[in-house]
């Protein structure tokens, strides 16, 4: 577990399998989230620099864009109905902005594991203490490269395999200063079977 790190402009970044990191973003910078391998989803957050209670809102930002399916040039608002980040580049374009981090909980529910990982929400916990950022202010993320599938019917959801391919990237451009979270998933339903690492890069200029 890697957090609160400084990050370095315009390298990549890797993190690890199972795992996720906090950082700064600044108002006008680029956030790239690159699926390195394919087929892996990364849980995103967003928290008001200046006041973290400010956080990113699935409810808001889907009740806006009137569809559960975001892609470019959407924006992300947050629980205040500010834009947080806007999606400026997406080479994927099937992202989940539904379900919560998955978590100890969700292992021991869905899968049945007798001792669960702590799974991207404990691992979003951790990386946002050092930034005064409580587990229980952990709303449902923005989960890049996740493919749930929604039965326009019964509204029955199914978690299928990513759709990104290797190299594939999604960019976010920062409206405010933020507080960041994000991780290479660990669920294995929502991964295709296999975890894999995510890369990330933070940029002045849109590259
Ligand atoms: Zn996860």
């Amino acid at each position: 577990m890697v957090s609160n790190i400084t990050t370095p402009l315009s390298e990549t970044i890797e993190i690890p399998v199972r795992s996720g990191l906090g950082f700064k973003l600044e108002k006008g910078q680029f956030l790239t989230v690159i699926d390195p391998k394919g087929g892996q989803v990364s849980d995103l957050l967003a928290y008001n620099a200046q006041d973290p209670k400010e956080v990113i809102s699935s409810g808001r930002t889907l009740d806006y864009a009137s569809r559960i399916f975001l892609t470019t040039p959407d924006p992300l608002y947050s629980n205040r109905s500010n834009v947080m980040l806007r999606i400026v580049e997406d080479t994927c374009g099937r992202h989940d902005f539904l379900l919560t981090p998955c978590s100890k909980d969700t292992f021991r529910i869905i899968y049945g594991d007798k001792e669960p990982h702590q799974g991207c929400f404990g691992n979003l916990a951790e990386a946002l203490q050092p930034f005064g950022i409580d587990a229980d202010c952990i709303p449902v993320a923005f989960n890049c490269f996740m493919n749930v599938r929604v039965d326009g019917e019964t509204g029955e959801l199914k978690v299928d395999p990513p759709t990104s391919k290797a190299g594939d990237r999604i960019v976010f451009r920062a409206e405010m200063d933020l507080i960041m979270g994000l991780t290479a998933c660990s669920a294995l339903q929502s991964n295709g079977g296999s975890f894999k690492p995510i890369h990330f890069r933070i940029d002045d200029h849109k590259r």
